[in-house]
């Protein structure tokens, strides 16, 4: 479209409204990582070969032992191979921790143990660069949510918890602290290097000892977090890091020595540990599922609203516990905001996540890509309409383009289940205790969000909802001094904050 402005009869400006244009690529330089060909297991301070033989595998007896792949979900090209652990292996990095926490990291002054945390921070911010572009290649997230989220975001955690090593005591006024052991720390494949943060900051600053497994698909910057610590100086074995798959988790969740599990994944898998550590004196925190609300109210900033429902479900790729999955709009705004969610998930962009413009990256695997599927498919033959964006989608890799479901009714799958994907399902509602118990009819209760102009509601809505944590008129927003964590199938325990060093030090007196 081309719009002709006179300004006077012989003197014609010609602007250009053309809506086709698109961003020039400007794709990040993988020459500024370096990603091994293959990495072995990081045990005791050193790192040291797989012992092979029969893995620790679950579900998979195909595999010898020894090394596995990890690829790049954009283009399906490998990576990198990585040594697979097995119950010898965990049961080595357990004994490590276990005589670094006896040995030395239990009996060292707290100001000391801080100055290490702090170093790690400081090491991972010199490196920032090369840990987001390894965590764009590995995952398929957008370098620029790598970038400006993930990376500095776990800089910002080892930092934060380097403050209070030590200050306890002003944690916990008049109680006597004490570090719990060795910490067995599981993680998920979404935030691969912020959930190693998350974990092994606050555990190592309260004084514990660590053995942590990143997940299967995207080990890459646990193992350059391990070379970071590595380089450090860090006592050998406060931080072991083993890879491996579901097996390698079960068996350092099964290992006697283990004082405490700390997991963040599927709630499937939250149940399990549950039952393996049942009888046992091992402490757990379990982050685990979400399905979160996020309400609209009639009186909202519309845009304002529409902009944090996009960013709250198609922020990396909807891989996100939290993720705004669930759209409640009040009724009288419900066309309006559906035409304008619409018209925005038209000019997101889908593609290379290196591209600084990348709006939504690769989805981690085949796997998750193939879920995604299904529950499109269910979403359709339950009645709901779908929207796509018409984008085109690259040839390689996995990709789904932004998709929301209209017509949705509370009982519906894509309305109770967690997708992980690109994927929002939108309800409608007419008044505050109706949306109030449509959004806790949910077997999860991490997060939630409410737009509205006025304060009163918003208190309304927080003090009546279950869930963890409510954002009011922004989504998706986190910092290391407020807790997480979330209620009835989101798990249990805190992490983040004052709260996030309780689950690692038990209160003597
Ligand atoms: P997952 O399948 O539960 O896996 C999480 C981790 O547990 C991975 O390292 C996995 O290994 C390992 N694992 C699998 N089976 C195990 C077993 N039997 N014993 C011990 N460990 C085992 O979850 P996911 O699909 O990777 O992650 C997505 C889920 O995480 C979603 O449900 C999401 O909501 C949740 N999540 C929650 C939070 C939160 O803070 N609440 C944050 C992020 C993600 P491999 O994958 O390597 O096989
Ligand atoms: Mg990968």
């Amino acid at each position: 479209m081309a719009k002709t402005i006179s300004k006077k009869k012989s003197n014609t400006i010609k602007l250009n409204f053309d809506t086709s244009w698109s961003y020039a690529p400007a794709p990040e330089s993988k020459s500024a990582a370096t990603i091994n060909k293959q990495y072995d297991l990081f045990i005791n301070g050193e790192w040291v070969k797989p012992s092979g033989g029969k893995p620790a595998r679950l579900n998979d007896d195909s595999r010898s032992g020894g090394y596995f792949d990890t690829i790049n979900p954009a283009n399906e090209e490998k990576l990198s191979e990585v040594a697979e652990a097995n119950v010898a292996d965990v049961d080595k990095a357990v004994k490590a921790a276990r005589t670094a926490y006896e040995k030395v990291w239990k009996k060292m002054p707290a100001k000391e143990r801080a100055k290490y945390v702090f170093r790690i921070s400081r090491m991972i911010q010199e490196k920032a660069r090369e840990l987001a572009i390894i965590e764009s290649l590995d995952g398929g997230k957008p370098i620029r949510e790598s970038r400006d989220f993930d990376v500095p975001t776990a800089a910002n955690h080892f930092f934060y918890y380097a403050g209070w090593a030590d200050k306890l005591e002003y944690a916990f006024p008049n109680r006597k602290t004490e570090s719990l052991g060795v910490a067995g720390q599981i993680i998920p494949w979404n935030f691969p290097l912020l959930m190693a943060a998350w974990k092994i900051a606050p555990a190592i600053a309260t004084g514990n000892t660590v053995v942590l497994k990143p997940a299967e698909t995207t080990p890459l910057t646990a193992l350059k977090l391990a070379e970071i610590i590595q380089e450090s100086d860090l006592p050998p074995g406060v931080v072991n890091i083993v890879t491996g798959a579901g097996a390698t988790g079960a068996a350092i969740v099964n290992h006697p020595d283990i004082n405490k599990i700390a997991f963040t994944g599927s709630t499937d898998v939250g149940k399990i540990i549950q039952r393996a550590i049942a009888g046992t004196n091992k402490k757990a925190t379990l982050e685990l599922g979400g399905k979160a609300a996020n309400i609209i109210f009639e009186d909202a900033p519309i845009d304002q609203a529409v902009e944090g429902v996009i960013n709250g479900i198609y922020f990396n790729q909807g891989h996100v516990c939290c993720a705004g999955s669930r759209l409640y709009v009040q009724e009288s705004i419900a066309k309006q905001v559906i035409k304008k969610l619409r018209d925005r998930i038209e000019s997101l962009i889908v593609g290379d996540p290196l591209d600084k413009n990348t709006d939504i990256g690769a989805i981690n695997s085949r796997q998750q890509l193939e879920t995604i599927h299904k529950y499109l498919d269910i979403g359709k033959k339950e009645g709901a309409e779908m929207y796509q964006s018409s984008c085109s989608l690259p040839g390689r890799g996995f990709w789904c383009r932004p998709t929301l479901f209209t017509n949705v009714a509370q009982s519906n799958r894509i309305a109770q289940e967690e997708i992980f994907g690109p994927v929002l399902a939108i309800l409608t509602f007419r008044t505050d205790d109706e949306v109030i118990e449509k959004a806790n009819n949910s077997p999860y209760g991490l997060s939630a969000g409410v737009w509205t102009d006025k304060g009163s509601k918003i208190f309304n809505m927080t003090r009546r909802m279950r869930a963890g944590v409510v954002w009011a008129n922004t989504f998706n927003k986190f910092d290391p001094s407020s807790p997480f964590g979330g209620y009835k199938e989101s798990g249990f325990g805190r992490e983040g904050g004052l709260h996030g060093l309780l689950p690692y030090l038990n209160l003597v007196n």
